[in-house]
């Protein structure tokens, strides 16, 4: 047998790359997160040669039983983990699963509603370049111009006057907690179904940091990837048996073939440690570092989109700064910070332009960073972007985020508290 090293000396390059980069920079993109050795053990085993088309103890191909275990095991997990009836993780991804939603619930030309993209959507929600806006007659809320914060008023009047039969909450790009149960209450009065899509809070919401979904929602989608910091890949939760039928018919036949089953056990490993207590630290940890982040950053004169954060992670306004959000990103890389540019409430620039970025701490939690290390990332961002046209500012911040790095492994399931 020969080793990728010896037989794909440029794949293994690439790899060995990715990992130095990840090891010797600090990743500050809010969607990412770093896996335990253990997900990535489960995610890089025989389990990926397995065609296992259906679900356990329903399957089109013969010798499925291990396949199934770990299939029900990553279920019965994630049921425990959300306190849901029912669970379906085979999804792909998150849009997968959000597809999935859509292809059950609605026919084509049927009325979504869904956060606004510029305002913190996500592209599955009803974005005119995505499926779910190309075949769905979309309508969306956003913000609040001044505070920034959903405007559940603007929400239920364009509900009563829309009637769409599926409202969306969920977002990519929001700071704020979301109140799931006033979603409801909105839904129920236009008579329409509910999607909360947790993807960006799911890590938050298993820890109990954010208000759970359930039970206001009749279905839930998420990824593992991002705060809850298992594989990359969707997850579908339901408590309604009729809901959770119609959702896996979705999902297989519907929109996928095969379920990536070695995928499928590393949610499974990434169930059973979001279920320990250590999770909890490491989430609490996640919350905190953002906080301390904002106040850091405010203190260094930043505006923030909302004026701050209640979960993992912020938005900066950089036009104050005389910065769009595409140069911002730029000036972070060269200092050894992967953030990226968002749009941000009442955007003015394009899509690749920007007026903000978006900051997230949940790879660097997990890498075990504290109060200290985010107080003085924190300045060393307000200093790169500040003191742009200063380049001994950005040796020596350069020379800070290297020594932050070096400082810690990439993983650590112990966070002290
Ligand atoms: N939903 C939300 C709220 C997201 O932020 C994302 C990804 O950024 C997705 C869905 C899509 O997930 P994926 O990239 O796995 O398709």
């Amino acid at each position: 047998l020969l080793s990728l090293q010896t037989y794909d000396p440029d794949i293994h390059a690439a790899v060995n790359r990715e990992r130095e980069r990840q090891l010797k920079t600090l990743e500050l993109i809010a969607s990412e997160n770093i896996v335990s050795p253990e997900v990535m053990e489960a995610m890089g085993s025989e389990l990926t040669n397995k065609y296992a088309e259906g679900y356990p103890g329903k399957r089109y191909y013969g010798g499925c039983e291990y396949v199934d275990e770990a299939e029900t095991l990553a279920i019965e997990r994630a049921k425990a983990l959300f306190g849901a009836a029912y669970a379906n993780v085979q999804p792909h991804s998150g849009a997968q699963a959000n597809t999935a939603v859509l292809f059950h619930l609605l026919e084509p030309g049927d009325k979504l509603m869904g956060m606004n993209l510029y305002q913190g959507g996500h592209l599955t929600h009803g974005s005119p370049v995505s499926l779910s806006g190309k075949w769905f007659d979309v309508v969306s809320y956003g913000v609040d111009e001044i505070t920034h914060r959903i405007d559940y008023d603007q929400v239920e009047a364009i509900a009563r006057k829309e009637k769409p039969r599926l409202i969306i909450a969920g977002a990519s790009a929001y700071p704020r907690l979301i109140d799931f149960a006033k979603f409801k209450e909105i839904a129920d009065l236009v008579h329409a179904k509910l999607m909360v899509d947790m993807a960006h809070i799911a890590g938050l919401v298993a820890a109990g940091l954010h208000p759970s979904p359930f039970p206001h929602a009749d279905v839930v989608t998420s990824t593992t990837h991002k705060t809850l910091r298992g594989p990359r890949g969707g997850l579908l939760l339901t408590d309604d048996e009729d809901m959770a039928k119609g959702l896996n018919k979705a999902i297989f036949p519907g929109i996928q073939g095969g379920p990536l089953m070695h995928v499928i056990a590393a949610k499974a490993v990434c169930f059973r440690e979001a279920l320990e207590p250590s999770f909890t630290a490491y989430a609490k940890r996640v919350v905190s570092n953002a906080g301390t982040l904002a106040q850091t950053l405010t203190e260094e004169g930043a505006t923030l989109v909302s004026g701050g954060t209640d979960n993992h992670l912020l938005l900066i306004d950089v036009r104050p700064w005389g910065l769009t959000g595409k140069e911002a990103e730029a000036l972070l890389g060269q200092v050894g910070i992967t953030v990226n540019k968002n749009t941000i409430p009442g955007e003015t620039a394009s899509p690749f332009v920007t007026s903000g970025i978006r900051i997230g701490t949940p790879a660097l939690t997990t890498r075990g960073m504290g109060e200290k290390e985010m107080k003085q990332l924190g300045r060393c961002i307000a200093d790169a972007l500040k003191h742009r046209n200063d380049p001994f500012t950005a040796a020596k911040v350069r020379e800070q985020t290297a020594a932050l790095a070096a400082s810690f492994p990439l993983f650590t399931r112990e966070i002290k508290e």
